[in-house]
This record gives structure tokens, sequence and C-alpha cells, in this order.
């Protein structure tokens, strides 16, 4: 008997672990074959779930019987383990029980805000980077969220595109890097754990490149810019494992994106070999019929799914149409196979099918929710994404001791601006205002005198006096100015990106007082502030920095953290130079050339330069570079340089430098740019201390895409440059490959 009951155990315990063993592939294949058609395409299917649930859950009837039929794969919009648990409930009683993913724009945090994408950007810290994303993750999977849309990765040299402030800037190589960190942070350890959700790859591709940075616009590019500027983000994304992309409301060079085979089978699913899946950007599937690329939803429901989108979120294409389109041989069932077995396979990588409720522990939710140590990882990432842009005669730090301050303009109280766009969390309570983060800081040793001065757009001057007055009785002014939280962002295009209204007029009105102003500028994006560049004493870039703005800033205000943030942007002087980064190439007819007195190409009415470039940011100490060496001037196939130099703070506080590193390609079957960012480091350096720095330069790194669009690195002259900034270069060398080479890349 007994041995008989041990045989049982032993069958059961062997037959499941068999079950366990089946692959996910062998669970999607088994599944697949027990869908009907019609439950095939409704995998492919996302809705907006606002009124699923809720008092105006009524009318949306047809969808709550559409998820009890299995016409549903996924929901944006729905959050909180309450809401997402009732809705995986109907979908509990579909006939073969296909669990829903949960999924919503968790862009820069969840319960906790965080700074915007492109200020933590400016922090070139990446392991800070992964971790605002992770603990982003964190929050919304606890809330019963599977997938966020996010990293956005497109890079954008177009400050007046709204969407600047949801990427990393202007560089590809930084993007890249920051790509990956992003997805790792948000994905974890693993998907299925409950600390992480899925990634999304975001807008594939080159819609950071709209045309005269008007949102939704077409992009015209040519093959060589996509593929050495706009492309790999994503492959880096693809890299670190990306779950999922989405495609993209622009036009390709004339192919809407959604409907564009070259880019979703060719090099995502082809070249790439990406097995996650694709999802349309909202309704941009039937936006190809605006567009003019196909006749109505139905052709536009054909292109998209033959082009390799293999979920359609808000067109109700796949729904109404795919079915027909199968029908009349215009879509193969084994391309709509191919979407379902994708998405599957993400539903049960995630752990769904064995519990639709793994995300919807209401005790984990109130836990994780509430957990107070996020707000200083918040405050943290928040202090290192400051860029302090001028800081004359060393204004800053000022001293905490007792001083009259006065805090001049609109964004001196704010709270909401400091969250910005893609916002999760709408309450403001537990935001830090400047006012309060410097009141928290000084306590009641200081003087603290308040004048909004004006407001951020009105034309009224009307505050000014006070605002001077305030100004004259104290001994140092700080000035809050900059945008508001929705005027940036999705739909935020500008002609104009001045500091609106009275701003710099009334920083005018207080400079003139004599006194020392500090500005802070809040904004989503690059602003042109000449006047202020030109006079304050004391300049941070302040970006939008979430939940703990008021805190952080003034940890750099009063020196508790030294300011290590670069621009990872270019700002511009003037609009009218428009597309402006560091990487431009020369001409033939270069401003710094004597020969070239009239005609050369520079712009009658503004100097070339940007106000502040890439890479540009001060610190309160000094960083000297010194005692650069490569280790070898010729390089033969194969072979790789090690650049060493040596690192002093020789100023008086300890800090983080943020080195960069160069490269120019002197002489190429392309004409290549004047420099390109090919490594950084960020280090940390006591007041006195000294470090070797070493970067290894290896043939990837002098690769380019040639005119066939091969990937490789062509013999000849390569300029290293070692900087501070890309217009701050501290040293320079030279060195020549031998040997070039070419791959598939
Ligand atoms: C945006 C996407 C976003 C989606 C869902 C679209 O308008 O372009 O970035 O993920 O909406 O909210």
């Amino acid at each position: 008997n007994r041995q008989f009951s041990m045989l049982i155990l032993f069958l059961g315990i062997s037959v499941n672990a068999i079950a366990q063993q089946k692959s996910i592939e062998q669970r999607v294949d088994s599944l697949l074959k027990l869908m009907t058609l019609q439950e095939k395409i409704g995998q492919l299917n996302q809705y907006s779930g606002r009124q699923v649930t809720g008092p105006e859950s009524k009318v949306k009837t047809d969808l709550r019987s559409d998820i009890k039929n299995g016409w549903v794969g996924s929901m944006l919009n729905v959050k909180g383990v309450k809401d997402t648990r009732e809705i995986q409930e109907l979908a509990m009683e579909s006939r073969l029980k296909i669990p829903l993913l949960f999924s919503l724009d968790v862009i820069h945090g969840y319960q906790t805000t965080f700074p915007i994408p492109l200020a933590e950007a400016a922090s070139w810290d990446l392991e800070a980077i992964r971790l605002s994303a992770h603990i982003a993750a964190k929050e919304s999977a606890a809330a019963g969220i599977h997938w966020t849309f996010a990293p956005m990765v497109d890079i954008s040299r177009d400050p007046r595109w709204g969407r600047v402030m949801e990427g990393a800037g202007e560089d590809t190589y930084l993007g890249s890097l920051i790509a990956s960190a992003r997805v790792k942070g948000f994905q974890g350890e693993k998907l299925g754990n409950t600390d992480a959700v899925m990634a999304c790859a975001k807008h594939f591709a080159a819609y950071g490149a709209s045309i005269a940075g008007r949102d939704y616009n077409a992009v015209d590019l040519s093959d060589h810019q996509l593929w050495e500027t706009y492309l790999p983000p994503f492959k880096a994304a693809v890299d670190a494992g990306v779950a999922t992309f989405m495609n993209s409301f622009n036009t390709l060079n004339g192919i809407p994106a959604t409907g564009n085979q070259y880019l979703q089978r060719d090099i995502l699913k082809g070249k790439w070999n990406y097995k996650g899946f694709v999802v349309s950007d909202w309704g941009s599937i039937g936006e190809m019929v605006t567009w003019g690329y196909a006749r109505d939803n139905a052709e536009a429901a054909e292109k998209a799914i033959n082009a390799g989108s293999d979920m359609d979120m808000e067109s109700r294409a796949y729904k109404n149409y795919l079915h027909r389109l199968i029908k009349e041989n215009k879509v193969s069932e084994s391309v709509v196979d191919d979407a379902v077995r994708r998405i599957l396979y993400k539903k049960f990588e995630l752990g769904l099918f064995d519990n639709p409720y793994k995300f919807s522990d209401l005790k984990r939710e109130a836990k994780v929710l509430s957990d107070v140590s996020h707000k200083n990882i918040a405050r943290d990432v928040a202090k290192k994404s400051i860029v302090l842009l001028k800081n004359e005669s060393a204004l800053l730090p000022l001293a905490k001791g007792k001083t009259k301050l006065a805090l001049i303009g609109p964004l001196v109280k704010s709270k909401r601006d400091h969250k910005g766009s893609w916002i999760v969390n709408t309450d403001t309570v537990q935001v830090v205002s400047l006012y309060e983060g410097i009141s928290n800081k000084l306590g009641k040793k200081a003087e603290i005198k308040y004048a909004q001065g004006c407001s951020i757009t009105g034309n009224s001057q009307e505050g000014f006096e006070e605002a001077v007055n305030y100004a004259k009785q104290s001994d140092v002014v700080i000035m809050a100015l900059g945008e508001s939280w929705d005027m940036s962002g999705e739909a935020k295009s500008k002609t104009n990106i001045h500091l609106n209204g009275e701003q710099e007029a009334l920083f005018n009105a207080v400079k003139a007082t004599g006194k020392p102003v500090v500005v802070i500028l809040m904004a989503g994006r690059p602003l042109i502030f000449n006047d202020i560049a030109a006079k304050a004493d004391a300049i941070l870039y302040a970006w939008w920095l979430g939940d703990e703005a008021g805190n952080a800033i003034a940890d750099v205000l009063f020196g508790d953290y030294n300011p290590s943030g670069k621009l990872p942007v270019t700002f511009p002087r003037h609009e009218g130079q428009i597309p402006l980064s560091y990487n431009y190439y020369n001409t033939g007819r270069p401003i710094k050339n004597p020969k070239y007195i009239t005609y050369k190409s520079a712009y009658i009415d503004s100097p070339n330069t940007p106000a502040f470039a890439f890479g540009h940011g001060l610190s309160f100490t000094n960083f000297e570079y010194k005692d650069l060496v490569l280790s070898k001037d010729k390089l033969n196939s194969g072979e790789s340089v090690k650049v060493e130099f040596t690192l002093v703070n020789n100023g008086k506080y300890a800090g983080e430098e943020v080195v960069q590193l160069y490269l120019k390609d002197e002489v190429a079957s392309v004409v290549r740019p004047m420099k390109e960012l090919k490594d950084f480091t960020k280090v940390y350096l006591q007041s006195g201390e000294s470090k070797k720095i070493n970067f290894v330069i290896n043939k990837e790194k002098l690769s380019f895409y040639n005119n066939q669009l091969e990937w490789g690195a062509e013999p000849g002259d390569f300029l290293v440059m070692i900087g501070t900034a890309s217009d701050d270069i501290k040293l320079q060398s030279r060195f020549t490959l031998l040997e070039g080479n070419v791959s598939d890349r």
C-alpha cells in the first residue's frame, strides 16, 4: 500500500514536472489550436478602459460583453488592483479564459512622480535612471499594471516638438544607453516578477524627426540618417530584451510607420529577429485613412497587419475587418497566428495563465504605494538631473546662514508644474514646491519674501513693483521662471520657445536692482532666454523634476549636492537655428576659415553657436584634465586603442564630473560629423583627489554606415577629444586606423 501511494506521488510529481517543462512555445501552440478565428482576432484588440468600470460603465456594456466573449486582448488606462481585477474577472468568464494585459503610460512614475525623462537624461547616470524606471515599475505592477508604454526612445533635435520631454535628447549614443537602462529598470530581473512590467520601445520610428517639429507630422529622412541616428536606441532596447514595441503616428518617406513593412517586418522582425509584439499607437491604424494611405479602415487594417502591427490600439479596424480580410484572402491566417502567438507568449511569460490575478494583491498595492523610500530615490535622481548652466563669481552655493532671500516668479510656489506631462498620480499634496524646499532647508534662519511678479503667459507687469521692492531688500534673489506643465508634451509643439509672457522682462527689472540673481528655469524642453543667459549671476536648469523638485533644487542651491548634470540637448539662441545639434557637419565654408570672409556658412543676424551646448553643465568645484596618453597611434585590424588621462578635482568641493569622449573621423567615404559622443563616465572625486580615467576605442566606436548602408570602420585618421562639454574639449590627440572592415549590423 505504501509502495502504491509512493508510486502515485511519484507519478503526480513527474506529470507536474513535465507540464511545467512544457515550453511557453508549446503552451502557446496548444492554446492557438483551440482558438476560433474570432478569438484569435480578439487578442489583437486593445481598448481604453476609462469607462469600463465606475459610474459610466454602462456606456461601455458592449465592451464588457466583448471581454466576456474573448474578443479583447488588452486594456489601457485601467489601473489599480480593484478595477483591473474586476475587468480580469470578465475575461475569466470567456470560453478560453485568456487573461487580459493591462497597460498604461507609466512614463516617469506611477504613485511617485520622478523627473521627466529628458531631465533624467541630464543626469547621465544610468544607474539612477534604471532605478527610477524600476520604482515606477514596482509601483505600477503593484497596482495591477502589466505593461507600460515606455520608454520613448525617439531621438529629437527639435525643441519645438513638445515630446522632447519624453525622450533622452538628441544624441544616439547617450540615447541608446538610456533606452537600455530604462528597459532594464521597467522589466526588472525578469518578466513575471511582481515588481516588473513589460516595457515598450516607442515610437517606431523616427517620430522625433517630424517636419518643423510639428507633432504627428510627416518625416522625410535619408536611410543613412534613419540607420545612424534614429534606429540605434530601438536596437539597444531590443538587445536589452524589451517586451514590446509601439509604432508611430508619422509617415516615414511617405509610408505611415504603422503600415510600414520595411520598419516592422524587414528591420524589426527580420534583421533584428525581434520576438516581442508591436502595438499600434492610439488610433494610428485608422489614421492611415486620413493620411491618404488607405481608402478605408478595412484597407488600413490590411496594410497594418501585413506590415507587422500586431495589436490595434483603439482603431477597431482589426476587430471590424480582419475576419473579412482573411475570408477575402487579403490577409493570411498565418499572419494573424503569428501576431496572436507573440501576444500570448508575453501573457505566459508574465505568468498570467497560471494566475490571472498575480498582480492583483490589494495588500501589496497598499504597501508599495505608500513606501516612503521611493521619495528619497526621486529626490536623488532629481538633484542629479539639475544642470548648472552658469555660476558667475561662484555665487552658488548660497550660504545657509542668516540671509535675506527674495523668491520671485510665477513658479516659486507651483506644485503641479513640477510633475510635467504624462503623470499617473494627479495629486499635488506630496509635491514639494521650490518655496517649501527652500523653507525646509533653511528653517527659521532665513528671512524669505515672496512675490509672483507676473504670470507665465499673461502680459501684465503689475506685479513688477512688489517684486523689485523685495529684491531691493534682499541679499540674494532667486527667481523661478519657465513653462507650465501643459506647455510641453504630446501635441504641444511651439514655433516660439522663448520664455513666455513677461518673465524675461521681470528678470530684467529685478536684475536692474543690482542684487545677485539666481534664475531657476523649469520646463519640459530647452527654452530660449538670451537676456537671462547674458545677465543672470547663476542659472540652474531644473526641467520638471517631479514630487521632490523643491527639495532637490534646494539641495543644489545651498550646496548639499554639487550639481553634476549635463545637457542632453542643445539649447539654441534662436528658433531659426533649429534643428541644431552638437554633431553637425562641417561645410566647405567653415566660419573659422579666414579664406571666406563674406560667403561663409553663417547667419548674418546670429552666431552659429548655440546658447548652451550639448554636454554642458558646471560644477561648484573645478576639474582639471591632463596627461592624455593613447596606447598606440597606429591601429591594425582587430586592435583597439586605450585612452588614458588624469582627472583632478582642484576645487573646493567634492563632486562628480561627466567626462566625455568624442571622436571625429577626419576623412571618410561619407562626410562625418564634427564630433560624436562615443563614451563617457561619471566620476566622483573628493576635493584635491585625482584619478586615472580609461576608455577603450574599438572598431565598433569607429564604425558608421557607408553609402551602401554597410556598417564598418574605414582606414584613416581619427581625432580623439576628451572634454567637459561638447564645446569645451580639454584634451585631444590623433591615431590612424590602418585597415578598415565592413560588417552587417
Ligand atoms: C501616444 C503614445 C501613448 C498612447 C497611449 C498616444 O497618443 O502617442 O505615446 O502611449 O497615446 O496613451
